[in-house]
């Protein structure tokens, strides 16, 4: 019996988004061909890897960045654009399960995490379409008050001022819609263009020395006296450190990394022009939006004026055939009114979840190092994950280890009957959702 696996090939649908189609900056990185001696090797070119090149660039390391296909190509490049605050992990979870201080400073990594994608957009004036604010919505009744408890809770305990409930008759006025109660608007928290983000962080990381090969898979690696060697087809890289940056596209790189995370597809889609009144209409005040369905619906809108709208998830080894058709199931639960809106992209990706929802960070040893399972909620998280494994391998590892020291749980079932057994976990909990 083989295991099976969900996406996980970042060729896939990748110039079939919104995201592909308005991307800008995009410049093309040789395949690798050669040996190269560098201090760091970084495997994957998302906002972890971008992310660990440009800190590592910074304090002077020689880094290159071995990317299986283009950068952005993975999860960072099709996600849902929603630039969240805190952990995935809600704060009155990590306190019962780690006490209050340690909660206290995860919350406050979250906190920097938002603040460092925001200061990389204008440091290196990256072009992302950086919009503030996000609506979190209770998909059931009962879930308003918890949200509004949460809000009073993070007020108190974290002198949070960031967030102001509002009621179900605000967020019919905001979204035009009758399907949802209350909840919260973050002003921390927006959205933005994912892939044009990648795109900036790749320029900074070559601005500031790194160099990246696309087409490049990295297919293993072995440790040497003075450090690591990773192959490629046509090359290797010999270098100190490694980062395994793959995320849910890991595959069997790091057997280690494997059983902590489990890969998801998730899917997005981008309808035709609203034109803007018909946009304000469903989204008066252009807000990320994200709901507290288990499997979670989240949109937005773009600039020029069509509704972006994420839901739906498979743990499939293939992505649905006709994914506009998927997500737009979804689309009309929440927005009936869009019956006769044309779907113009449609495209899915991979994330890796843990079984706590909280990053997985670790080594192997003194020269690799990895960070992932951003549990679906990774622009923040991921960059500032790339930024803790170049702090630690600069030797201040003081937050990684805060990361690195959580007893997370492998999935359940060995090799064999773990995916089964998160498939069948996972439509549980999104049945759920209906009732
Ligand atoms: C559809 C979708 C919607 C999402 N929505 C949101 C959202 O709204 N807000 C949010 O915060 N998060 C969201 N996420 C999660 C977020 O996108 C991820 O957590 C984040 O992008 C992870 O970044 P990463 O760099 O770790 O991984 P990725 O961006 O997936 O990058 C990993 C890279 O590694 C490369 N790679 C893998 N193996 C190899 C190898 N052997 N050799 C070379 N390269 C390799 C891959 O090609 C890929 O480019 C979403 C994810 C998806 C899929």
């Amino acid at each position: 019996m083989t295991e099976r696996r969900a996406g996980g090939d970042a060729r896939i649908g990748f110039d079939a988004s919104w995201y592909y189609a308005t991307a800008r900056g995009v410049a093309d990185h040789p395949a690798l061909a050669q040996s190269v001696d560098v201090d760091v090797c970084v495997v994957g070119a998302g906002y972890t890897g971008l992310s660990a090149a440009i800190e590592l660039g910074e304090r002077g390391y020689r880094v290159v960045v071995l990317e299986a296909h283009r950068v952005g190509s993975g999860a960072s490049g099709r996600n849902g654009g929603v630039l969240g605050t805190g952990q995935r992990k809600d704060q009155d979870e990590l306190e019962r399960w780690l006490g209050e201080d340690a909660a206290r400073q995860m919350w406050q990594i979250a906190v920097d995490a938002n603040n460092l994608v925001r200061d990389r957009v204008q440091r290196f004036a990256i072009d992302c379409d950086l919009k503030d604010g996000e609506l979190t919505v209770a998909h059931k009744a009962r879930h308003e008050a918890s949200l509004w408890r949460y809000v009073e809770h993070l007020q108190t305990n974290y002198g949070d001022n960031t967030k102001r409930v509002v009621s179900r008759d605000e967020v019919r006025d905001m979204l035009g819609v009758e399907s949802y109660f209350g909840g919260y608007v973050d002003s921390h928290a927006g959205h933005i263009h994912p892939l044009n983000l990648a795109l900036g962080l790749a320029r900074a990381a070559t601005e500031l020395g790194a160099t990246i090969y696309e087409a490049s898979p990295a297919l293993g690696y072995r440790s040497t006296p003075d450090g690591v060697t990773v192959r490629t087809e046509a090359g290797e890289v010999r270098a100190k450190y490694l980062v395994i940056a793959c995320n849910g596209y890991l595959g069997r790189f790091e057997r280690g990394m494997e059983r902590y995370q489990m890969p998801i597809n998730n899917f997005v889609l981008a309808t035709e022009p609203l034109g803007e009144a018909r946009a304000r209409g469903i989204n008066r005040d252009d807000l990320a939006v994200v709901d507290t369905r288990f499997v979670v619906n989240y949109f937005h809108n773009s600039p020029d004026h069509r509704l972006i709208f994420g839901g739906g998830e498979n743990y499939s080894s293939r992505f649905p055939k006709d994914m506009k058709a998927f997500v737009r199931r979804h689309m009309l639960e929440v927005y009936p009114q869009l019956e006769d809106v044309a779907i113009e992209y449609a495209w899915g990706g991979t994330l890796a979840i843990t079984m706590r929802r909280m990053p997985h960070f670790g080594r192997r040893n003194e020269q690799v190092y990895w960070a992932q399972g951003y549990s679906g909620h990774g622009i923040a998280m991921a960059n500032m994950g790339g930024k803790l494994v170049a702090e630690a391998i600069a030797g201040q590892a003081e937050r990684f280890d805060l990361f690195a020291n959580l007893k997370h749980l492998p999935f359940p079932g060995g090799r064999l009957l773990r995916w089964p057994a998160l498939v069948a976990g996972m439509l549980y909990y999104s049945m759920l959702d209906r009732f």
